[in-house]
């Protein structure tokens, strides 16, 4: 699956927005900065499909790509940037959570963690959302390239020990670097099994 088979199919700024809920979907969140951007590309093969966070247009949007007629892979903008102005990180906020917590056919949401920093406050935040609406989730390890492993081994300690405060947890961690491509066919392989 992914490669050749990806395709951009809309930016949604409101929930009447969003496509029919007719297949499974799986959701990439995490901070700005993360690697989710890269992640994304390395992993349907396609350079550029999900722009990088500073191109301009559809930071603020959902954006929904299409994975040949069985999933929905679904790129949330980046949360807890700085610098942009109240109203917008609100609206953007509300829309975050009602997607998040009201759309019937997500099936695990991918919480990116940058390995050098560990879960910050506004992770945790995101992942008590998904735990009151019952979602899935799973961390996603960015960046393992990054850093030193004595630095990974305490990042993913942390991490683990955050994770058992939230139910809607998967425990096992996926270890990822876009730039080596260390988890990239791990990654498939488990969107590939959710149905
Ligand atoms: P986004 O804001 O979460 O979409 O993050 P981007 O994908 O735009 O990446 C942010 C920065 O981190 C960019 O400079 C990327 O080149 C860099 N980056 C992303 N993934 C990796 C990775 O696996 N390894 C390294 N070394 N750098 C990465």
């Amino acid at each position: 699956m992914f490669a050749g088979e990806v395709e951009f199919l809309k930016g949604v700024v409101a929930m009447n927005g969003l496509p029919p809920a007719d297949r499974a979907e799986v959701c990439f969140a995490g901070r700005s900065n993360v690697g989710k951007s890269s992640l994304i590309n390395a992993l349907t093969g396609r350079k550029g499909i999900a722009r990088t966070s500073n191109t301009p247009g559809r930071t603020q949007e959902i954006n929904y790509f299409t994975v040949g007629t069985d999933h929905y892979v679904v790129d949330v903008p980046g949360y807890g940037f700085a610098n942009a102005p109240v109203a917008v990180v609100e609206k953007w906020q509300n829309l975050l959570k009602n997607y998040l917590s009201g759309r019937p056919t997500l099936r695990r949401v991918f919480v990116l963690i940058d390995s050098r920093h560990g879960p910050k406050k506004v992770d945790e935040e995101i992942m008590t959302l998904l735990d009151k609406a019952a979602v899935t989730f799973q961390v996603v390890m960015t960046k393992t390239d990054k850093v030193r492993k004595t630095h990974l081994e305490e990042s993913l300690a942390v991490t683990r020990k955050v994770l058992q405060k939230h139910p809607a947890a998967y425990p096992e961690l996926i270890l990822t670097s876009s730039e080596k491509g260390e988890g990239i066919s791990t990654l498939r392989a488990i969107i590939a099994n959710i149905d």
